[in-house]
Formats: structure tokens, C-alpha cells, sequence
């Protein structure tokens, strides 16, 4: 088989459509080199090696070693160099390259093929010993570090290269943050053998000299990598599979590092927080590698390249166009500058916010560089969050005091207690605090932190440092390089122009401003919001609204599923339908009960001793569900509202604790002690499968007489203003069919009465929820009656799989650590479960009602997944909370796509 894929002069094996064989990183530095870009030449070790490599005990395939020494030497050819011996010695990187890029995740190493001999030609060679000498003195670092494992111990404080460099500067000009640009030839010289020193005495064996071993030992430690426990991390958080394995390239090196006339730098060819079509990045003159991305020094704008090599600046600009226009997206570039020539090292379709993404896209259909349809498939539906993300209250803000600035990295508003550890952002946010995880810098390593955190703010490091990247990629909140912080991680304390806060302070970030203030401040909602929900902004002020309206639009026309809400108050509707929704898909009226008084008259229909008692007490709460039916259906305005009757368990509603109880009972004038004693009757082991949903109302069937009335009425009232009214009502819990026959006979029986009382004709369907499994499997019993069905998938997963929605936490993380599941079946539908008995009972249900309106109502109605299962399942609608209805509009539309 081939295994090695050479890139080079023009020319390429491989090309961007191989990033499951060559990773991205390789495909990408093939296509770049096809179509003309200044790509140093190298060449791809495949993904199939890794692989290989995984199931043959770490070995390699007989045939890889004469590939790759084939491909080195037509690198030689291709530059004039030689890997081992000569004149002008060949140096390489290794790089790391999966499929989809993972920041950070692998360890890439520069300057391979330095030794004691080639250090002497280069320095002389190229008449700059010091960058020679310096180029080795990383080589042996990044070496010593990735391949032979030279690291931090526990309980050292310092990684045990930058120790050795310390003590150096400190012996010799006794002081420890001495500037690296200051050391002199010979103090390098000395850092190289104490670090050849170093690495024998950590690992008992010499750092290897002969470049072959040098590329072999790089080549295991990249694939090896690959299972590190960041990486593991990672892959889990997105869902990359473990068998793609990574791929390795091999690259001739070019030095940014070479003196004043060439640079290091990377950039996005538009803005990645904003969107805004604005060249964006940045660049260290004479530096090396990962110095930009590590935040050692902060660097500068790259538009200052312009004043600094103009030449070279305007090489940048023509590759900007041609990289946009070939890759037709926003690319995430890579460039170094060897004594003013310019090089591309890596480009890939740059990692964006929400609001720049969709600002991207619908820029893009503009510029006529992408399709509607291209728009619409390209922007991960949930990152549309961020659109709708909150941000700081103007007022409040304002009040706030500033303690610092830094870049904005990640948008939106974010405000949370102090915490500078990872291991302690993680375990606080476990226990329920809002954390804002402060770091100088941060590295993989923190990444279980981040996620966990609110916001990150960090003290050092560019648009494209390690911080910046991952909470942009997450949706996190993120203020970068805020200089003035002084972090100190002995005394837990940041202090900044004046202000010092500890650990568990509160401390807010401005990740769209990049401002960051001491203490709490209050959120308000982004501009899409205002326009939609507050209607405080017009929308014609809006550039954000517009890209996001015109979005939509196009998502509309594409999408089949129908996109509903779960709203339980008029307010709630009128927001939903704002974003979008074309219903309300679940109104549960139980909510509507704890409002003002409203629970008292449910306390006393529950305490009822008799059914008239109970009748009395129905009485009271009749004119208040009436009302929110009433307020309901006016905001919808004509579209349908299925409306659920009474749930939950009755416990719910009753005070537990001994004051309440005595309130209550001076209230209604019942004495203390039946009260407790009835909280006690009512008491259930397992209420989730106890006395709830349609139970209630076969039980007491005048609860459900009154909900229906209340329903019925409200809508006579509204269809008698001129409003349509579309009610839906939906039987919960059923597992027999007789339950839900039951139930509608009493549902139709008032329905008459009131269309003959009032006088007012109007249309309404009876259906049922699908939430237990009885209820999928007799399907076909059950539509006999339902002229709907809405699959109640937070129940269905609970009666599916026997778990708690409510206690599987404790559980679910080790689950999705073992791989025993690939997401939370809360989250997620668990489809070879659940979605089965979803087909089950679509088909079942279909041979007897062709009709029956399908639909699902459950968490899982907005997370795109699902979305697109039940978009393949052919339901009609899906319904999701309010804020989630635009995300489900793209995720419908992509299902189609
Ligand atoms: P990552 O995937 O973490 O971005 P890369 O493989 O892109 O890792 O390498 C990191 C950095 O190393 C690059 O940004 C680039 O600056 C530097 N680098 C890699 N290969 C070369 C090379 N052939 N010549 C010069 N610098 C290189
Ligand atoms: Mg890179
Ligand atoms: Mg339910």
C-alpha cells in the first residue's frame, strides 16, 4: 500500500479531498501546494499507519520505512539539502495532523535533524550562530520533552528545561527573568549541554544524534500522542471517534527566526469573533513556531506587517484572497517569513463564534462565493446560541468598576466567582457556582476547567492563543491577554490597576469588548433579542438581526418539520413566536398553578375531602386557567396550542415543612394536622411512576372536567374576538387505551356544552402523549382515539431505559467515559432505544390513522441531533423551549440538506 503522500514544487500526491487518509493539516498543505502556494515541501504519513500502528503493538508497516526515505530524498532534490551529511543540512518539522483539527491536542516538533555537527554548518552557513545555536537548544527541548518524556514531576513547580534555563540566567546574571533574546551564543551553547545533560539524567539515555533516529523517534512520539489523555479529552467533548487516528507530516523547515527580516505569524483572512471581513491576526518578528500561539511574547497586528515588510505583507494579502476563494470559507492561516520570503504552512477553515458565523455565511452568499444552501449546512445550528447569548446591561455595566482590558476572544457576557486552578474551576462548578476561570495562560491541561468555567480571562496571549481558540470553538465567554492583571497563584489573588480580588470573588468579562470588571454584573439581552423579544432596538438598526432574519428565511423555505414551542404563559408564546415557532407544542398547565394565589385554590382541591369539596375548589382555579388560555391563544394568533392536562404527582403542590403547614392551614381553616396528615397519605416512593398524568384525572375525573372547561371556554372567548383558536388537548401519561378513551369522553362532553353555552363553533383535536413504552407498542389501539400523538421523549427515556432523569447524573459521566453510551440519552435521543419505539408506534399508529399528526415535545425537540432523527422519522413538528426555536428552524432545514 502507499503510505507516504509527498507535497512539493508545485505538485502533490494527495490533495484537500484525502483528510480521512492525510488528515487535514496534509490534505490542506497538498491542495495549497497544487494550486501554487509557497508550501515548504514534505510529505504525509497516513492515517492508516496510525492505525496500523494501534493494532500491531506499536509497529509499523515493512513497506513504510523505504516510502519515507524515498520521500526525504526528493525533498533533498527539491531544496538542495542533505537529512544526514553534507554541506547544507536538511532540517524538518513533524506535525501532527487529524482529520478534524484539534488546538493543541498533539505535539509538534521543529528543527529535527539538529545535532552537534549540523549546528556548526548552520551557524556558520547561514553566518548567525545564535540562531543556529538556538534552533538546537528548542530542538533538544521540544525533543526531550515530547519524545523522550522529559516533563514536570510531581510536586516540581517548574517544567525541568525552563528550570535549567532559570538557573542559567540567575548564575550568570543573577537574575531568573534575564530576556532570552539577551543570552549570548555561549550561554546557549551551555544550555544545549545542559540539556543533552538533563535528558541522560531523567531518562538514561543520550539524546540521538543521527537525524534518522531523531525522525523515527518523532514519528511514534506523534502517533502516540494520539492516545494522551488530552486528546482523549477532547475527542470525547466532540465526538471524534478514536479509531480516525492522526496522520503525521514531515516538513522541510523555513525560520522565522532568522533576524530582523523574518517573522512568524498567523491569521484569519476575516474576523472570527465579529464575522467582520477584516484581515485578522497576528505576527513576532524573528520568532519561531509556537511563540505567537504560546503567548511568550504578545505579538503584534498583522496589519502592521504592512508597515513593517510591505512586500511580504502584500504576498499575505494575495494569498488571503486565493485561500477564500479556492476553499470558499473563512481559512485559519499559518505563514512564516524567512528572510523576506514568504511561506504557508497550514490553512484550514477557521474555527468561528456564533455571530460570526452567521455573519460569515450570509456575507458569503452575497459575495456570491457560497450557495443558500452551502449558508444554511455550514453553521452548526446550536452556535446560533450565541447569537441569542445575553451581555452586559448597559446600566449596570457602567456602575461596574473596570479593572482591565484585554482582546475579545469569545463574545458575549460572563460573570462568576473567581477561580485560577482548572482542578478547582471544575469541582466548584461541580457543587453549583457560576466560575470565571483566571489564568496567565492557558494550556491543554486546563481544558477539563474551561469547560466547566462560565468565561475565561487570561493575562497573556494574542487572538490565537491557546484560550482564545478553545473558547471560541466551545461558545464560551473569553477576554484574553488582559495585561494588567497581576495573577498570583501562591496567594490566589488577581490584582489590577488597584483592585485585588481573591478566589470566590465575583469578577464579569466582556467577551465581545473585551473589558473585564470586579464583581457581579447584570446581563442584558443581544441585540437579535432585543429586536425579537424586548423590541427595544428596531430592526432595521440591527446588522446582527438582519444576517440572522435573513437566515432564518432561507432555513424556512428548505425545512419540512414544523418548528413548535413549550410555552406555558402568554409571555413565553409571544417570545416564542417572535423566534419563529408556529404553535406551542406543549403548554403544561400545571406551571400556571403556582403563581399569586392560584396555589392556594390548588392546596385546597387537593385537600378536598369529597368530590364536591373538591368541585368547590376547581371552582376558584377555573377563571385563572381561563385567563391564560385566553392570553395564550391571543398571542398565538391563530396558530395551534396543544395543551397538556395536569401531570405531575399532587405531593408536588403541598407544603413540606411545618411552617408552611401552619400557614396553610390558618388560611383555609383546616387544622394543622389533617393537612400533615394528607401531605403523608400522599407521600409516593416513586412519584415519577406513581400517581401522575392521566392517572389523575381517571382518579379524579373533575380535574380534568375543569381543565377542558377552561380551555373550551377561553377559546369560545378569543374565536368570538375574531382570533382563530386551534386548542390541542393532550392526555399524559397513557399506557391503555381505555385511559385515554376515558379521558377524551370527558373532553368532548364539555367541549359541547360550551360550544352550545357560548354559542361559538370552533375546531380541536383530543390527543395523546407517547411516554411510556405500553403506550408505543399498542400504538395502534390508542390512534383509534388520538388525532395526535406527541412523543414525550424526557418520559420515554425514562420508561425506556429505566433511568432517572432526575438522579442520573451521578452516573452518566463515567457512562459516557466508558463508552457506554455515546451522549446523554437526556440530551440526545438515544436512537436504537428510544427511536425505535418511536418507529414502532409512528407505524403502528399510521396503519390505522394515515393522518395522525406527529410530533415530539421533549428536551431533545432542540438539540439538532434529534432533530434530524425525527426529521427522518417523518414527524410533523418538533417543539423546544422558546430560546431554541431558531436552532431548530437551521437544524430542520440542515436535515434536509
Ligand atoms: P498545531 O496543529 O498545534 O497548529 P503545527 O503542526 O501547525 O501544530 O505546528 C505548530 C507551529 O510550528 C506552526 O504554527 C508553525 O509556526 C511551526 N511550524 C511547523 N512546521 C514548520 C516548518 N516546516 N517550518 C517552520 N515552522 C513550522
Ligand atoms: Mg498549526
Ligand atoms: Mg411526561
Amino acid at each position: 500500500g502507499k503510505y507516504v503522500y509527498y507535497f512539493g514544487d508545485g505538485q502533490a500526491d494527495g490533495d484537500g479531498k484525502m483528510r480521512a487518509l492525510l488528515g487535514g493539516k496534509g490534505a490542506n498543505l497538498a491542495e495549497m501546494t497544487r494550486i501554487g502556494l509557497p508550501v515548504p515541501p514534505g510529505f504525509t504519513i497516513t492515517t492508516e499507519v496510525c492505525s496500523y500502528y494501534y493494532d500491531n503493538k506499536r509497529t509499523y508497516p515493512p513497506q513504510l520505512a523505504k516510502q519515507v526515505d524515498e520521500a526525504i530524498a526528493k525533498i533533498e532534490k527539491s531544496v538542495g539539502k542533505g537529512f544526514e551529511g553534507g554541506e547544507n543540512p536538511l532540517l524538518l518539522s513533524v506535525r501532527s495532523g487529524a482529520r478534524d483539527s484539534m488546538p493543541g491536542m498533539m505535539d509538534t516538533i521543529l528543527n529535527l535533524g539538529m545535532n552537534d555537527k549540523t549546528v556548526e554548518i548552520v551557524a556558520s552557513k547561514s553566518g548567525n550562530p545564535k540562531f543556529a545555536w538556538d534552533s538546537y537548544r528548542r530542538f533538544l527541548q521540544m525533543y526531550g520533552d515530547v519524545v523522550m518524556g522529559v516533563q514536570k514531576r510531581a510536586g516540581e513547580e517548574h517544567e525541568p528545561f525552563e528550570s535549567v534555563i532559570e538557573h542559567l540566567k540567575d548564575e550568570r546574571y543573577g537574575n531568573h527573568n534575564f530576556p532570552d533574546m539577551q543570552l549570548t551564543v555561549e550561554d546557549i551553547q551551555e544550555l544545549v549541554s545542559r540539556f543533552k545533560a538533563l535528558i541522560r539524567e531523567r531518562t538514561g539515555k543520550d539524546f540521538p544524534q543521527k537525524p534518522k533516529d531523531q525522525l523515527w523517534g518523532a514519528v511514534s512520539a506523534v502517533f502516540g500522542s494520539w492516545q494522551n489523555d488530552r486528546a482523549i479529552v477532547y475527542r470525547r467533548k466532540y465526538g471524534i471517534p478514536h479509531e480516525w487516528g492522526t496522520a503525521v507530516n514531515v516538513q522541510t523547515m523555513v525560520f522565522g527566526n532568522m533576524g530582523e527580516t523574518s517573522a512568524t505569524g498567523v491569521a484569519f483572512t476575516r474576523d472570527p469573533a465579529s464575522g467582520e471581513k477584516v484581515f485578522y491576526g497576528e505576527y513576532l518578528i524573528n520568532a519561531q513556531g509556537e511563540d505567537v500561539v504560546a503567548g511568550v511574547r504578545t505579538p503584534n497586528p498583522v496589519v502592521r506587517l504592512g508597515k513593517e515588510m510591505p512586500e511580504s505583507y502584500k504576498q499575505l494579502l494575495k494569498v488571503r484572497d486565493l485561500l477564500e476563494t479556492h476553499f470558499r470559507d473563512m481559512q485559519d492561516l499559518e505563514f512564516t517569513i524567512e528572510d523576506n520570503r514568504l511561506y504557508i504552512l497550514q490553512t484550514r477553515n477557521g474555527k468561528r463564534t456564533g455571530l460570526a458565523a452567521v455573519k460569515i455565511a450570509v456575507d458569503m452568499v452575497k459575495e456570491k462565493l457560497i450557495t443558500k444552501e452551502e449558508a444554511l449546512s455550514r453553521i452548526p445550528a446550536d452556535s446560533l446560541s450565541h447569537v441569542l447569548a445575553p451581555i452586559f446591561d448597559k446600566e449596570s455595566a457602567k456602575k461596574a468598576t473596570k479593572i482591565a482590558s484585554g482582546l475579545p476572544a469569545g463574545p458575549g457576557a460572563a460573570s462568576g466567582r473567581l477561580v485560577l486552578r482548572a482542578e478547582d474551576a471544575v469541582e466548584r462548578a461541580h457543587k453549583g457556582d457560576k466560575v470565571l476561570l483566571v489564568r496567565v495562560e492557558t494550556s491543554p491541561e486546563d481544558l477539563r476547567g474551561m469547560i466547566a468555567a462560565e468565561g475565561i480571562l487570561t493575562a497573556r496571549g494574542g487572538v490565537s492563543s491557546h484560550a482564545a481558540l478553545v473558547a471560541r470553538q466551545m461558545g464560551k465567554v473569553c477576554v484574553c491577554g488582559a495585561s494588567d492583571l497581576q495573577i498570583d497563584y501562591a496567594t490566589r489573588t488577581v490584582t489590577s490597576n488597584g483592585v485585588t480580588l481573591k478566589e470566590g470573588d465575583y469578577i464579569s468579562i466582556d467577551g465581545t469588548a473585551g473589558d473585564v470588571f470586579a464583581g457581579e454584573v447584570k446581563t442584558a439581552p443581544s441585540e437579535v433579542v432585543q429586536v425579537l423579544v424586548s423590541k427595544t432596538l428596531k430592526p432595521e438598526k440591527s446588522k446582527a438581526y438582519q444576517d440572522f432574519a435573513a437566515l432564518m428565511t432561507w432555513a424556512d423555505k428548505v425545512r419540512r418539520l414544523d418548528i413548535r414551542t413549550n410555552a406555558d404563559t402568554p409571555e413565553q408564546v409571544e417570545n416564542a413566536v417572535g423566534f419563529g415557532a408556529e404553535g406551542v407544542g406543549l403548554c403544561r398547565t400545571e406551571h400556571m398553578f403556582f403563581e399569586g394565589d392560584r396555589i392556594d385554590a390548588m392546596r385546597e382541591m387537593i385537600l378536598a375531602r369529597n368530590t364536591d369539596d373538591r368541585r368547590k375548589a376547581l371552582e376558584k382555579l377555573l377563571p385563572f386557567q381561563r385567563e391564560d388560555f385566553i392570553g395564550i391563544f391571543r398571542s398565538l394568533d391563530g396558530l395551534p396550542a396543544t395543551i397538556r392536562l395536569l401531570d405531575p404527582p399532587l405531593h408536588e403542590f403541598l407544603p413540606h415543612d411545618h411552617a408552611q403547614q401552619s400557614a396553610l392551614s390558618n388560611k383555609l381553616g383546616i387544622p394543622q394536622e389533617e393537612i400533615a396528615k394528607r401531605v403523608h397519605e400522599l407521600h409516593e416512593f416513586n412519584p415519577m411512576l406513581g400517581h401522575r398524568g392521566c392517572r389523575l384525572g381517571i382518579v379524579y375525573p373533575e380535574i380534568s372536567e375543569m381543565q377542558a372547561r377552561a380551555i373550551f371556554e377561553a377559546a369560545a372567548q378569543v374565536q368570538s374576538e375574531g382570533i382563530r383558536v386551534r386548542p390541542e388537548v393532550m392526555i399524559p401519561l397513557v399506557g391503555f387505551p381505555k385511559e385515554l378513551k376515558l379521558q377524551i369522553e370527558i373532553v368532548n362532553r364539555v367541549a359541547k356544552e360550551v360550544i352550545k353555552e357560548k354559542k361559538v363553533k370552533f375546531k380541536y383535536l383530543v390527543g395523546t402523549m407517547i411516554e411510556v413504552p405500553r403506550a408505543a407498542l399498542v400504538a395502534d389501539k390508542i390512534a383509534e382515539d388520538a388525532e395526535f400523538f406527541s412523543f414525550g421523549t424526557n418520559d420515554l427515556t425514562q420508561t425506556t431505559l429505566g433511568m432517572s432523569r432526575d438522579d442520573s447524573g451521578s452516573f452518566i459521566p463515567a457512562y459516557t467515559e466508558h463508552e457506554i453510551i455515546a451522549a446523554n440519552p437526556f440530551a440526545t435521543i438515544d436512537q436504537d432505544g428510544v427511536g425505535e419505539l418511536m418507529k414502532i408506534a409512528r407505524d403502528r399508529a399510521r396503519k390505522v390513522r394515515k393522518d395522525i399528526k406527529l410530533g415530539i415535545c421533549g428536551e431533545h425537540g432542540g438539540e439538532p441531533k434529534s432533530v434530524e432523527f425525527c426529521h427522518a422519522l417523518g414527524l410533523n413538528y418538533v417543539s423546544c423551549s422558546p430560546f431554541r426555536v431558531p436552532i431548530a428552524r437551521l437544524a430542520a432545514a440542515q436535515a434536509v440538506l
